[in-house]
């Protein structure tokens, strides 16, 4: 419409102003919504703070060399975090692509520009059976294979010269039989490189150091979830020759797999910013504001008669205070899913997770005082007002 560099300073003052009173979800007809559900990327993830949104705008208003502004923001965040090296990425999925790829090439620029074509290189990847859910799609789009396996003996036998990574997901960490230390001694012994997925594992903070520390190759966490980063930003820590082996998939570099992963340089700001901001947070008072929260909210659930709740604790990944809002539906009179669309079509609209036995509802994506107003929405659908 128009260029504000173009304009005189007045102008682009006055611009300023209708543009800072300018509500845009609005004027596109787009409802917003208090995220009473958790850190899902249809409801766009989580909100950033302003110290965040600030290096973002700052980062708008001058050139860097993007390789230059990389490397300084991958040596500041291996600092903070203790690991040997660190990159920026395009979510924790755009991590297990470069991540996986650079274990694949190596520096050789030759095999970079030859990917998805796997000719010549190793091209599988072993997952626990368990652990064989829809993400394993960021690792087969560098043209890789996913060998499922169950036991310890069975990963022994899986492993042959085609072999380039052992992967583990943390999330499902309870569905499988090797658990994280005897999965990276099985790497080192079998000489794979092991990478974890993390995206959805902060809280609590220390797992940001926990699994480099047990001897993973690589790992990888979401920006834009605990983190509260930009939504398409991640990180991926870890070895550092594997991590500049993944960064030469990545922009300014063209040619290859990962050209559409791109990390602008305000989301690389965006993403340091909240991780400095993450690390210094009260954890523990913010671990006991979620639990008051989610009580006040069940104990409002509760005065309804035949309502029951559940507090409970996800212990690997989402691991904040959540709760089940369970009731029988002949005495309450409303189903499970009529009452999610009641809550989610209200004033304002509150959005929830939940399936036919039960609403669940998590606080930690909600601003400060909607837990109110969620309490209470909640009890006047549960009585059918
Ligand atoms: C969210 C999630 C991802 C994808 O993360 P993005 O940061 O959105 O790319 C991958 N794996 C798991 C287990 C997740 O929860």
């Amino acid at each position: 419409m128009f260029g504000p560099s173009l304009l005189t300073a007045k102008a682009s003052e006055e611009v300023f102003l209708e543009q800072a009173g300018r509500d845009f979800f609005k004027e596109l007809g787009l409802r917003t919504f208090i995220n009473a559900a958790g850190t899902y990327t249809s409801m766009t993830g989580s909100l950033m703070h302003k110290e965040v949104t600030d290096a973002i705008s700052y980062g708008a208003t001058e050139y860097v060399n993007l390789d230059e502004l990389h490397d300084k923001v991958g040596e500041r965040i291996a600092e903070l975090l203790d690991c040997e090296y660190a990159t920026v990425t395009s979510g924790a999925f755009g991590a297990m692509t470069i991540g996986l790829a650079g274990i694949m090439c190596g520096m050789d620029e030759k095999k970079v520009a030859q990917l998805p074509d796997t000719t010549g290189l190793k091209d599988e990847v072993i997952v626990q059976k368990g652990h064989s859910i829809g993400y394993t799609h960021a690792l087969i789009n560098t043209g890789a294979n996913i060998v499922e396996i169950e036991t310890a003996k069975e990963l022994e036998k899986a492993v042959n010269d085609k072999t380039a990574m052992l992967w583990f997901l943390n999330a499902n960490t309870d569905n499988g039989e090797i658990k994280w230390e005897e999965f990276v001694a099985l790497g080192k012994k079998l000489n794979v490189p092991t990478f974890i997925d993390c995206a959805a594992d902060v809280p609590p903070v220390e797992n940001l150091f926990k699994f480099t520390k047990l001897g993973f190759d690589l790992v990888c966490f979401s920006g834009g979830k605990g983190i509260r980063g930009p939504q398409s930003a991640g990180l991926l820590l870890g070895k550092r020759e594997y991590i500049e082996a993944a960064r030469l998939h990545t922009p300014p570099r063209g040619t290859t797999i990962a050209r559409g992963m791109k990390v602008n340089k305000e989301e690389v700001l965006g993403m340091m910013v909240a991780l400095e901001l993450y690390l210094s947070r009260d954890h523990q008072k913010e671990w006991e504001l979620w639990e008051s929260q989610i009580k006040l909210i069940s104990d409002s659930a509760l005065s309804v008669k035949g309502v029951k709740t559940e507090i409970h604790v996800p212990p690997h990944a989402n691991h904040v205070p959540s709760l089940y809002i369970r009731w029988d539906e002949k005495e309450v009179g409303i189903s499970t899913d009529e009452m999610r669309k009641r809550l989610r079509d209200g004033h304002p609209s509150i959005e929830t997770v939940g399936n036919k036995e039960q609403v669940g509802i998590t606080t930690w994506m909600m601003e400060l005082g909607q837990e109110r107003i969620v309490a209470q929405r909640v009890k006047e659908v549960l009585e059918n007002v």
